[in-house]
C-alpha cells in the first residue's frame, strides 16, 4: 500500500516528487429482496481506473489502496485510492470535481457509474408480490429493477403496481372467487414491466439522457458489463449532477460561495 500524505479526492498531490491521482470510491450497497422474505445484501465499488463494479472487498488487495473504512456499510462509506497521474483513468470527473470542459464535454465523457446513487434494491422475480408488499410497508412511488438469482435483469416493478396492502372483498359467488384467485397474479414477474431499457454502466451520461427522453422514462436500471444489475439511476440523479458539474467555481454544493 503506498502512503499518501491528506489525500483528498479527484486532486493531484505530491510524494516524493511523483505525481499522484487521488480518488474518493463510494461504496454501493445493493439489497436484493429473495423469496421467503429475506434481504441479501453486497457490498461494491464502481472502479474508476477499471471502469467496472466488483466486491468491495477486492479493494483490499489493491496497490492503489489509501485508506480502507471502519464502516463499509455505513451511509456514505467511501474509500480513497491513489495511482500515479501518469496511468490511464477511465474516469475524469467524480462527484465534487469541477468543470474541465463544457458540460455536455463532461456529460459525454462521465460513466453512469459515478452518477448514480450508491444504494440499489432489486427484487428477485420468484418473490411474492404479497412478501415484496410488506418488505416495503407504506412506501410507495419506488420502483426496483426485478432480477433472477444471479442478479440478472429480467424487468422492473414499481410499487404503485404492486396494488392496495388491503386487498378488497372477494366476491359472494364461489366459483367467481375460485376463479379470480386462480387468475391473479402472485409473484412479482408477473406485475413487473419487462421491456426496459438496460443501461451499461459505462454508458455516459449525456447518453442516460438522451435514452430517458425517447423512452420517456424517469429512470433507467443500470447493468454491468457481465449483465448484472448494479443500480438505478434516476432523472434526479442526472439533474443533480448537472447541477454540480455546471456550479461555478468558487460556490459549495449548496450555491453558497
Ligand atoms: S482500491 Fe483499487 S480496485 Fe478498489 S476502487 Fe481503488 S483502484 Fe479500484
Amino acid at each position: 500500500m503506498q502512503h499518501i500524505p491528506t489525500p483528498v479526492h479527484g486532486h493531484t498531490v505530491r510524494t516524493q516528487s511523483v505525481a499522484m491521482r487521488v480518488e474518493r470510491v463510494p461504496i454501493r450497497t445493493t439489497t436484493r429482496l429473495t423469496p421467503g422474505g429475506e434481504r441479501h445484501r453486497e457490498l461494491s465499488v464502481y472502479c474508476p481506473f477499471q471502469a467496472r463494479t466488483f466486491g468491495a472487498e477486492e479493494c483490499q488487495h489493491c496497490a492503489r489502496l489509501v485508506t480502507w473504512t471502519d464502516d463499509p456499510t455505513a451511509e456514505g462509506a467511501a474509500i480513497v485510492c491513489a495511482s500515479e497521474q501518469t496511468e490511464t483513468r477511465a474516469v475524469a470527473l467524480h462527484f465534487g470535481d469541477r468543470m474541465s470542459g463544457s458540460l455536455e464535454e463532461e456529460a459525454a465523457r462521465t460513466p453512469i457509474g459515478v452518477v448514480m446513487a450508491s444504494t440499489c434494491v432489486t427484487a428477485e422475480g420468484e418473490l411474492e408480490i404479497a412478501e415484496l408488499r410488506l418488505m416495503l410497508g407504506e412506501k410507495t412511488g419506488r420502483a426496483f429493477p426485478v432480477v433472477d438469482r444471479d442478479g440478472a435483469l429480467l424487468g422492473v416493478i414499481s410499487a404503485d403496481r404492486l396494488g392496495p396492502s388491503v386487498p378488497p372483498p372477494p366476491p359472494s359467488r364461489p366459483g367467481l372467487r375460485e376463479l379470480l384467485s386462480r387468475l391473479a397474479p402472485t409473484k412479482v414477474r408477473e406485475v413487473m414491466t419487462a421491456h426496459v431499457v438496460a443501461f451499461p454502466e459505462n454508458g455516459r451520461v449525456r447518453e442516460a439522457l438522451n435514452a430517458m427522453l425517447v423512452e420517456r422514462v424517469r429512470y433507467l436500471p443500470v447493468v454491468s458489463s457481465e449483465g448484472t444489475v448494479v443500480g438505478l439511476v434516476w432523472d434526479l440523479d442526472l439533474l443533480s449532477w448537472l447541477a454540480r458539474a455546471n456550479r461555478p467555481a468558487h460556490e459549495d454544493d449548496h450555491g453558497r460561495p
